[in-house]
């Protein structure tokens, strides 16, 4: 992609989500934007901010932290999507609204126990290792029932849904396989668990997000599309 302003990205990322949400018959607001700041300054999140982004992804704690305080005067819904260690679980309960990268039960555990009686529920996805690299972050497919349901009976926890990152993959065709089958085991938790929110499939980068919209997605985590590539 051309690198713009990051105004000018993005309004040409919001333009392929319209146009991907309509090639395959969505909504354009079934997907939200999630603006990937990590590694970039809080001003640069202030320029997005007063284009009208609201939602931002951040993967590192205590970077995130330093940029929130800058940010205070900004009515801004933080998401964590980075690995979290569970001695750093409190920051995230206190200081966000949604947390993609749930792959543990004591993380969660703690996340619940930690969460401000004067907040709302965190709202959570569980990571899955959709392509079951050993590299990777994540629950893997077979362990996600078990996982699902002792989430979802932490009082101060909403499941929302799944989160995945699957290996590289050139071809649109072949990104669209691993994110059909997330969207897939979603499935499979709504009748698992009927009473759970579980609207949400947190899928889709710089790189793929076309095929994440057409298999579903309901949000797209975007960094490099919107503010360039990181060093
Ligand atoms: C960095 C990152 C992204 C954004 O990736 P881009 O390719 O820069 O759009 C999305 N999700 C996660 C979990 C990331 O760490």
């Amino acid at each position: 992609m051309r690198k713009g302003s990051i105004p000018e990205n993005l309004n040409s990322v919001t333009e392929r989500i319209v146009t991907a949400c309509r090639s395959c018959d969505r909504q354009a607001d079934s997907v939200t934007l999630l603006a990937v700041s990590k590694t970039r300054p809080a001003a640069d999140l202030r320029v997005a901010y007063d284009a009208g982004q609201r939602h931002f992804g951040e993967n590192y704690l205590q970077e995130a932290l330093e940029k929130q305080a800058e940010l205070k005067d900004c009515d801004i819904i933080w998401h964590f999507i980075g690995p979290l260690q569970s001695n750093k679980t409190r920051d995230v309960a206190e200081h966000f609204h949604w947390m993609h990268s749930l792959e543990r039960l004591k993380i969660a555990r703690r996340l619940s126990e930690q969460r401000p009686a004067d907040l709302p529920p965190l709202n959570v996805c569980l990571q899955v290792n959709i392509d079951n690299e050993d590299s990777k972050s994540g629950v893997s497919p077979e362990k996600l029932p078990a996982l699902a349901a002792a989430v979802a009976a932490l009082p101060n926890l909403r499941l929302r849904g799944l989160m995945a990152i699957p290996a590289p993959r050139g071809e649109t065709e072949d990104q669209r396989t691993p994110f059909i089958q997330l969207s897939r085991l979603l499935d499979e938790l709504k009748s698992q668990l009927p009473d759970q929110p579980l609207d949400t499939l947190s899928m889709g980068m710089s790189g793929d997000m076309e095929a994440a919209i057409f298999s579903g997605s309901t949000i797209v985590r975007i960094g490099t599309d919107i503010f360039g590539a990181r060093k």
